[in-house]
């Protein structure tokens, strides 16, 4: 067991612009840590960089106290499981799961019973003479794992390791993942492009996009307090309305939207916009489950401040929930309906008296769950 330090990380290919910018963050012994982002922002070159398959092209590695940037793979005692399984299938299940310690030369008794134990693990026991063609998608990942964990890694790498699995079967082996990865208490780094994913498993996550670390915090804190507009909106569901900052008091900022409407929001000043002053150009996010459906909207002369009106444009059931597509009114021009800095998505319990498309209502986005942004 142990930390992964990366310090200063950058790699490049060829010309192009940084895969992995300038990347610095450390994982924590025993910790479950995931890389998210869209895909192609540089999840996968950073695991492979932490395995040795990848040289960084500049920056150092550190495992522990040990400095590992150069040293190679097998070198790094790192346990990794693909998206693709890449089991052998010409091997039976147990010979999949002994291959790493046949390799290190570990004696056919001991072998045989840390696959066994390895099985058990992950809910495998008296699987080992299978062959790997009669197993599902399911069971196939999870003698992946157990190939991976059998050799007892200082740290687990996984990339990817659900997608090829439909969405019951995925929700099923996260958990399994999740549980013995805490009773083994290995160090680990999982690379998803999916957010429900991520927050459901890590105890902490590195946003990135475009090869840079946007966030780098807790679930629930880069879901309540996302570090940049791309965060607010990559994670769950949110408004990002931009704005400009026309009072501070205190803690707070008033801030005009571009429909001249004025919310009031906490101001965070170690994190999201930071500090802002009177003027700034800004933006807001507003999760869809954080605004309230007031009602048909009075004049716009009558607007109460907190308030927004916005013209119903969608409606989509979801069975517990709707989601309602809303354009932000501004009087001048309507021509802009449905651009996306002008459609705000709720998502409000189902009722049988959901207003009408086309009707103007007036929502009240939660003051105590506005967050502000830079835009
Ligand atoms: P992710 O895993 O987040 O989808 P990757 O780490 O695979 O992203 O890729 C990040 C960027 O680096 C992409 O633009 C990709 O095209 C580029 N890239 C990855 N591997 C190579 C390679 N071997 N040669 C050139 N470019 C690469
Ligand atoms: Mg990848």
């Amino acid at each position: 067991m142990t930390s992964v330090e990366l310090s200063h990380v950058t790699k490049t290919y060829g010309a192009a612009a940084p895969s992995v910018d300038d990347l610095s963050l450390t994982i924590e012994d025993g910790e479950f840590f995931t890389l998210l982002g869209p895909s192609g922002c540089g999840k996968s070159t950073t695991l492979r960089m932490v395995a040795g398959f990848v040289a960084p092209t500049s920056g150092t590695i550190r495992f522990g106290e040990r400095d590992v940037t150069s040293a190679p793979p097998y070198k790094r005692d790192t346990g990794m499981v693909f998206q693709s399984y890449a089991l052998f299938p010409h091997m039976d299940v147990a010979e999949n799961v002994g291959y790493g310690l046949r390799m290190r030369k570990v004696a056919t008794a001991e072998r045989r019973t840390r696959v066994d134990e390895a099985l058990a693990v992950v809910g495998l026991a008296g699987y080992g003479e299978r062959r790997i063609d009669q197993l599902s998608g399911g069971q196939q990942q999870r003698v992946a794992l157990a190939r991976a964990l059998v050799v007892q890694p200082s740290v687990l790498l996984l990339d990817e390791p659900l997608s090829n699995l439909d969405a019951k079967l995925r929700d099923e082996t996260r958990s399994q993942i999740r549980e013995i990865q805490r009773k083994a208490g290995t160090t680990s780094v999982y690379v998803t492009h999916d957010q429900a994913e991520a927050m459901a498993m890590s105890d902490r996550i590195a946003v990135m996009n475009g090869g840079v670390l946007h966030q780098l915090g807790e679930p629930r804190e880069v879901y309540r307090r996302p570090a940049t507009a791309f965060v607010a909106r990559f994670i769950g569901r949110s408004n990002v309305l931009p704005g400009v900052v026309e009072g501070r008091d205190g803690g707070t900022a008033a801030v005009r939207l571009t429909d001249g409407s004025l919310l009031h929001t906490p101001v965070a000043v170690d994190g999201g916009a930071g500090d802002v002053a009177v003027g700034d150009e800004i933006a807001l996010s507003v999760r869809s489950e954080a605004v309230e459906l007031l009602g048909p909207a009075p004049a716009a002369a009558d607007r109460a401040e907190g308030t927004i009106h916005a013209r119903l444009a969608m409606v989509e059931f979801t069975g517990s929930s709707c989601m309602l597509g809303l354009d932000l009114l501004d009087g001048a021009d309507d021509e802009a309906a449905g651009q996306a800095d002008r459609r705000i998505l709720i998502t409000i319990p189902d009722t049988d008296d959901l207003p009408r498309t086309g009707d103007v209502v007036a929502l009240r986005p939660d003051p105590a769950r506005i967050w502000m942004v830079a835009r």
